[in-house]
């Protein structure tokens, strides 16, 4: 066991199960983070923000909601059991806004559905960004 790993592993929101850039059943590379806690965890805006999207998709992602950044960049947090928003809701750093779940195809790498929030940020071009600093952060 690498010590180092290991705290990387651990965050106030949860446990990350898939890093930034990882693999997964899903995605050969994964550009976003997942997160493990209990069903009905309650999460964080890991910035501040305003509720663009609320609803549930089609492609695996299950119940979703989208937060716009202010910047131009969208954040998108996946497989929630569900959420307190609604579009145009401005959001603080911090403010809890859904509920963490296993909507959608939310495998676990140890096989099966698990509660878990899929965190994928894009910056104003579109193009994936980490957020586990903003994981690493939030309170
Ligand atoms: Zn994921």
């Amino acid at each position: 066991m690498n010590p180092k790993k290991l705290n990387i592993l651990k965050t106030r929101l949860g446990r990350i199960t898939t890093e930034y850039g990882g693999s997964t059943r899903n995605e050969p590379r994964h550009m976003a983070v997942d997160v493990a806690n209990a069903p009905g965890t309650p999460i964080p805006a890991l910035t501040d923000g305003v509720v663009t999207a609320v609803g549930k998709t089609n492609n695996g992602f299950g119940k979703v909601v989208q937060i716009s950044d202010g910047k131009g960049g969208i954040q998108q947090y996946a497989h929630l059991m569900d959420s307190m928003v609604k579009p145009g809701m401005r959001l603080k750093r911090g403010q809890r806004f859904a509920r963490m779940g296993d909507s959608g195809n939310a495998y676990s790498p140890s096989g099966g559905n698990a509660s878990h929030v899929d965190v994928r940020f894009k910056d104003a071009n579109g193009r994936p960004q980490d957020p586990t600093p903003y994981i690493r952060n939030i309170a």
